[in-house]
């Protein structure tokens, strides 16, 4: 009995391993956001980037320029006064787009790509639930990385099943607090 239930246990730790490894691997392809309003929305989302920089931020994000490369690199004494590690490249041309909180953020080129993940997840997950309608499915389920960068209300969701009509990006904006936003994943109800 009691190996009958280790066994279960070892099934469930392989079954929940694989998942996470297919979970990393949909995280690592996610598209890319055609909507610049999901781009507007994250870039709001932080108080990290000075207002009067959202344009050239966007611009930044959607690949037309590049704020790590162009510019001025930060000299050691510079990179002390603003705080940054100085082991890190920095623009001058990325440290004039962040507030002062985003200064204090440990890597700034992260505020960035962080504002960028947030973007490409609401796009995803625009992306799957279209796939699902198209598709007649009805209910999808949510799945959680479950590690430490996660939030509690992205942790208390996972394994939830949802209608494909629910609003998820917009539950996601009212709940979430991940610092890097929510890397919830949708897998389809399917039902034979
Ligand atoms: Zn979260």
């Amino acid at each position: 009995m009691k190996q009958g239930n280790l066994n279960a246990k070892n099934v469930k730790n392989v079954k929940k391993y694989i998942w996470k490894k297919k979970l990393i691997q949909v995280l690592k392809r996610i598209e890319q956001p055609d909507d610049n309003d999901y781009l507007i929305e994250a870039l709001k989302i932080y108080p990290f980037i000075k207002k009067e920089s959202f344009d050239i931020v966007l611009q930044h994000l959607q690949g037309k320029i590049n704020l790590a490369k162009t510019g001025k690199k930060l000299t050691v004494a510079e990179k002390k006064y603003f705080g940054i590690n100085p082991r890190l490249s920095v623009t001058n041309s990325l440290v004039n787009v962040l507030t002062d909180l985003g200064l204090k953020e440990t890597k700034p080129r992260e505020v960035l790509s962080n504002i960028l993940n947030i973007a490409r997840r609401k796009q995803y997950i625009k992306n799957s639930i279209t796939r699902f309608i198209e598709a007649d499915i009805k209910q999808f389920t949510l799945l959680s990385v479950d590690d430490e960068r996660e939030c509690s209300w992205c942790k208390l969701n996972a394994n939830t099943k949802m209608s494909v009509t629910i609003d998820i990006n917009k539950l996601i904006k009212e709940n979430c607090t991940c610092k890097e936003g929510s890397r919830l994943a949708l897998q389809a109800v399917v039902r034979f």
